[in-house]
């Protein structure tokens, strides 16, 4: 099991990545991956900071896609980096965690948003032309948070972040689900940290919405501690269930979908009722956050709510969640959307 050896979280720690970087003895030779906007926010102060003790190298890019992963491997050959930071958001951070891992050198994860678990996981989502597929990647050395660059991201993608941990509830209700009926191995402790996670974020529902420096904490926390989980299990199991797999087969279907948090949070309130658990209060925190809990709210036609739910078999089929096992077609997955309110 692999974890980060360094997280740091806190106001203004962005600074102390060239200190960090030292210590963990990365090398001289750094390639910061950042993003257009996130260079404003923070890959182009994070470079000015590590002019003075790296050699640096900057590379901006836009997608998570494979012809991206493959251009910042050749850079990092290229320029022979010793290691790479990623400064950015989901995508930034998806790219570097893959390039690093196929070239073979660690990566620095700095997100400048709390918008899903990949800030810390060893799972990346690239773009194909197949779609969006999760690769194996390992993860990051070190991971600094700067809760002052966080705060002052929109706050969609704080509440899309909190979205993402609560649908861990049924994340783990399908591995369970699988263990009873499957017999597939699961890992207790990975169910603990991704569970807990999710009930901190349900605790701090009402907090999280004024953006105090502890509630930001808490989130980035959980997410951590959710990328944790996944490594822990050595899958992303705990923290990946029917709601991911709808979230994926929305990110197919539509051709503008919602965030990845967004879609699984609307995704685990249905997969809830379908197992059989409280529906309602996985809602009513996701309410109380802000966060889309309807069709209308995640901006996505009714139908395809419907048709993802009933096509996210086919994503991942030997996850076994409760979609395989009740065989959910049309009529069932419309009643769950109806009856749930995510469809009216
Ligand atoms: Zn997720």
């Amino acid at each position: 099991m692999k974890l980060p050896r360094e997280v740091i979280i806190g106001k203004n720690v962005l600074e102390r990545v060239p200190e960090v970087c030292g210590e963990l003895r990365l090398g001289k030779k750094v390639l910061i991956v950042t993003g257009e906007t996130t260079y404003r926010i923070a890959g182009g102060r994070l470079a000015s900071l590590m002019n003075d003790s790296f050699e640096v190298e900057i590379e901006k890019i836009g997608e998570a896609s494979e012809k991206n992963v493959k251009n910042v491997v050749d850079i990092s050959k290229k320029i022979k980096a010793d290691f790479i930071i990623a400064a950015g958001g989901g995508r930034v951070i998806d790219v570097a965690k893959l390039a690093s891992k196929i070239v073979g050198i660690e990566f620095v994860s700095i997100p400048t948003a709390a918008s899903h678990d990949g800030i810390a996981s060893a799972i990346a989502s690239i773009k194909n032309s197949r779609g969006v597929t999760s690769r194996a990647a390992e993860p990051p050395i070190a991971v600094v948070a700067d809760t002052e660059i966080i705060k002052s991201s929109p706050y969609r993608l704080l509440a899309s972040g909190c979205g993402d941990v609560i649908s861990k509830y049924t994340s783990v209700k399908d591995w369970m689900l699988a263990k009873q009926v499957k017999d597939e191995e699961i890992s207790e402790y990975s169910i603990a940290m991704s569970e807990m996670a999710a009930e901190i974020i349900v605790q701090a529902e009402n907090e999280i919405p004024q953006r105090g420096e502890a509630a930001i904490r808490k989130v980035i926390k959980a997410l951590i501690s959710c990328g944790v989980a996944m490594s822990i299990a050595g899958s992303s199991r705990p923290a990946s269930g029917s709601e991911h797999k709808f979230s994926h087969a929305l990110d197919i279907l539509t051709e503008k979908p919602a965030l990845h948090g967004e879609q699984c949070a609307v995704g685990s309130i249905m997969a809830m009722y379908l197992h059989g658990g409280d529906w309602r209060e996985v809602r009513d925190a996701l309410k109380n956050i802000g966060a889309p809990t309807t069709a209308e709210e995640l901006d996505i036609d009714s139908r395809l709510i419907v048709d993802a739910l009933v096509s996210a078999k086919k994503i991942k089929p030997h996850r076994y969640t409760i979609l395989e096992h009740l065989n959910i077609n049309k009529d069932k997955a419309e009643k769950a959307a109806r009856y749930t309110g995510v469809i009216e």
